[in-house]
């Protein structure tokens, strides 16, 4: 069978290693002679693997110590509701700096739980670019300021930081997290869904400040209370095991190939592979500013929809699998995550070299 590579958005590829190191482990996870599967979050072994995840993901993120990191599910949607009903007082506002449909989406959401704020941030030109991010004058008035750094359809990411004072920042890093360093400091909360760049769909990651935990709603259920997860230890219900299993053996990897250091070199190569095979090409093209060109989800189009389904069916016969873009935006999107390896990026490129002479 010829070496397919998945480019999918999300659920998506996970490393190789981890696979097998979970298949191996299926049958008899530490000499239990059962999977990690079947047995209690509440027994030793499980308790053991989650504390040491929070360390691994600690370590690998140099979260400081007054930062909670929580497992949780519901997904990043849920998190679009749990953060208005954590941080929102009754009579409070937030400020939603939007930036494409996952920020958008998330500012929706919040406006069930009170008064909400939005600003575009988005320039919508020749090019998508975001370049104004100061905020510092209007932030101090909202109870938190909420953005997506990682546009996960568009391909837009947000580099620099937004500037909000003493306000608390709360970030979707659904799509970007672990790809690069970040100063975790500069944040109150950040959150992801596992199933892009951690591993699994149906567990969550939410990195949260100590002095955010504890101002919930008290019509928040207990499910959403980050405090009330906090104390439990994630586990005020019974967690999605294989999951958190499979995401504390990704930390493991990382932290093996050398941490987020070396992450981030590898991402940035795999996208300047592909964006500088894009900018010398007549024949496909990218909309972002370069300075917002995100280093996951890499999105281009011939710029003819009957081409585009073109591509995306010769791509996936030829192995290379989920190129198709969002419904919201069309064209094609390579979405290239830490698991991705460089000779994904390579054969995409010569599979498009490829298309194009026989297109043009
Ligand atoms: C995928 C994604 C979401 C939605 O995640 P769910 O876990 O399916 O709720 C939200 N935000 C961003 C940036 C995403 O990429």
């Amino acid at each position: 069978m010829a070496k397919v590579f998945n480019f999918s958005a999300g659920p998506a590829m996970l490393p190789s290693a981890v696979l097998a190191q979970a298949q191996t482990e299926l049958l008899n996870w530490q000499e239990q002679q059962t999977s990690v599967m079947e047995v209690s979050h509440r027994g030793k072994l499980f308790m053991e693997l989650a504390a040491q995840s929070v360390d691994d993901l600690r370590q690998l993120y140099n979260i400081p110590e007054n930062y909670q990191i929580l497992f949780l599910q519901g997904g990043a949607r849920g998190q679009f509701a749990a953060i208005p009903m954590n941080l929102l007082s009754e009579n409070g506002k937030a400020l939603y700096l939007t930036s494409g449909y996952w920020s958008a989406t998330a500012a929706k959401e919040a406006r069930l739980f009170g008064e909400i704020d939005e600003i575009n941030i988005l320039e919508q030109g020749h090019e998508l670019k975001v370049n104004n991010l100061d905020f510092s004058d209007i932030a101090a008035q909202y109870d938190y300021v909420h953005y997506c750094p990682n546009e996960t359809i568009s391909g837009v990411e947000i580099f620099d930081i937004p500037k909000v004072g003493n306000a608390i920042l709360v970030a979707d890093m659904s799509s970007n997290i672990l790809s690069r360093e970040i100063d975790i400091s500069q944040f109150g909360l950040i959150y992801a869904g596992a199933q892009k760049n951690l591993g699994p769909a149906g567990i969550t990651i939410v990195i949260v400040r100590d002095d955010l935990i504890g101002r919930a709603r008290n019509t928040t259920p207990t499910i959403w209370n980050y405090e009330v997860q906090k104390n439990a230890d994630s586990m005020i219900n019974t967690p999605p095991t294989f999951a958190w299993y499979l995401c504390a053996l990704v930390f493991k990897h990382l932290l093996s190939q050398g941490g987020m250091k070396a992450m981030e070199k590898h991402n940035q190569d795999k996208a300047k592979l592909l964006y500088d095979y894009l900018d010398q090409s007549d024949f496909y093209h990218n909309t972002v500013a370069k300075q917002n060109r995100s280093l996951m989800n890499v999105t281009f189009t011939t710029g003819h929809d009957e081409l585009n389904a073109k591509f995306v069916a010769e791509a996936t016969a030829a192995g290379l699998h989920a190129l198709k873009g969002h419904k919201v935006l069309g064209g094609m999107r390579a979405s290239i995550y830490n698991a991705m390896p460089i000779e994904g990026i390579e054969a995409l490129i010569a599979f498009m070299q490829r298309f194009s002479s026989e297109n043009s």
